[in-house]
């Protein structure tokens, strides 16, 4: 039998894929139970912007044709929305692809990129992909202000001249830490030029407008800043893949020259454009994702368990002892949740926030479990 993997490229060969949250089927399927609830991929419990399921049906039609491979309607509605040019827009399958297209387009074997400890499992991924070398750099502890965050001095001092790209996410997954305006525009500013940053912005849209961290507004001031957005949280369109990066046109032409053709469906287009500016979505995920945060926090604080504060739809929780089990149990009360040891936390989940009902589910199975 051939060594298939050994003749793999050399960063692949030492890739960990990525693991997704249990899909409810499966469940069903290994345990034969019913009315499951899954708090595990942060996605929107409200289903899609019904608006952009009206898009969808008119689209149908139009299946056996191509989708416009440049996404001439979808940039400009959000061209307009971020008072930027066309050219300033990359559009990808997901904003996981623009994260792996900034990699792909800015790394080779001999750079090193940036991450923070507990960071999004999508970038050492696109890292270890091309061999590039990782810089992971620890985060913020328990006892911190902003408890397993960015420390933003810490990635500062490590730039050296091997870093071509630095990752950030804000508000960050798993953890739902965040960082303050004023923390991210000084460190951006720190960055010599050759250095690229990229601003995960996939959970935004949780805070309310007059509190967000919106690193968009600095797009001419930097022009190595790369800011990544999705359609697949607050949006509800994570089964579609789309997601855009904003950056200088320079940085937007080169992931234009890598990026598959036709990289985002026709389906996926049409209802992107017709969610941008369903501001009244937007609002009302928001809104449930406050009083479900608030369910959660209070469920914590009276099961005596601390958790990481967060601006996403997730809470890091902390069970003080193996998760597993708690996971285990958990499922079998039809309730599924994310583990998260491969990011070196065995002992927290991370756990979506559902509907009202579903809060009250998770409540009482956590209270059964844990109590
Ligand atoms: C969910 C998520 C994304 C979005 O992924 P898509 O590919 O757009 O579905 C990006 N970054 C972070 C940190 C996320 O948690």
């Amino acid at each position: 039998m051939t060594d298939f993997k050994a003749m793999a490229a050399p960063g692949v060969q030492q890739l960990k894929p990525y693991i997704p949250g249990k899909p409810i089927s499966e469940l069903e399927r290994e345990l034969g139970i019913k009315n499951i609830i899954k708090l595990a991929s942060n996605e929107n419990p409200l289903g899609p912007s019904p608006k952009a399921m009206k898009a969808i049906q008119c689209e149908m039609d139009e299946l056996a044709l191509y989708p416009d491979g440049n996404g001439f309607e979808l940039k400009k509605i959000l061209a307009e929305k971020h008072d930027v040019d066309m050219d300033w827009i990359t559009l990808g399958n997901g904003s996981n692809d623009v994260l792996v297209l900034v990699a792909e387009g800015f790394l080779t074997a001999n750079d090193s990129a940036m991450y923070s400890q507990y960071s999004f499992a999508v970038y050492p991924i696109a890292i270890q992909a091309i061999g590039a070398s990782h810089q992971m750099i620890a985060a913020t502890s328990w006892d911190d202000e902003r408890p397993l965050g960015c420390d933003l001095p810490a990635m500062k001092a490590a730039i050296n001249n091997q870093t071509r790209l630095i990752f950030i996410a804000n508000p960050n997954n798993p953890t739902g830490s965040f960082l303050q305006a004023d923390e991210l525009h000084d460190f951006i500013s720190s960055v010599p030029n050759h250095v690229i940053v990229v601003l995960d912005e996939a959970y935004l849209e949780y805070s309310p407008e007059n509190e967000r961290v919106d690193g968009s507004q600095w797009l001419r001031e930097f022009e190595n800043l790369v800011v990544t957005r999705t359609f697949s949280k607050a949006y509800g369109l994570a089964g579609l893949r789309v997601g855009y990066a904003l950056s200088h046109p320079d940085i937007a032409n080169v992931l234009n020259r890598i990026r598959q053709p036709f990289n985002v469906n026709s389906l996926a287009l049409a209802a992107a454009q017709a969610a941008v500016n369903d501001r009244e979505f937007i609002q009302q995920s928001m809104e449930v994702n406050t009083l479900g945060m608030k369910v959660l926090e209070n469920c914590c604080h009276r099961l005596g368990l601390r958790y990481v504060p967060s601006k996403g739809n997730f809470l890091l929780v902390d069970f003080g002892r193996d998760a597993m089990p708690i996971y285990q149990r958990m499922l079998e009360l039809g309730v599924i949740t994310r583990p998260v040891a491969n990011y070196g936390l065995p002992d927290c989940l991370r756990i979506t926030i559902g509907k009202e009902q579903e809060m009250m589910r998770l409540v009482a199975v956590m209270e059964q479990v844990c109590g």
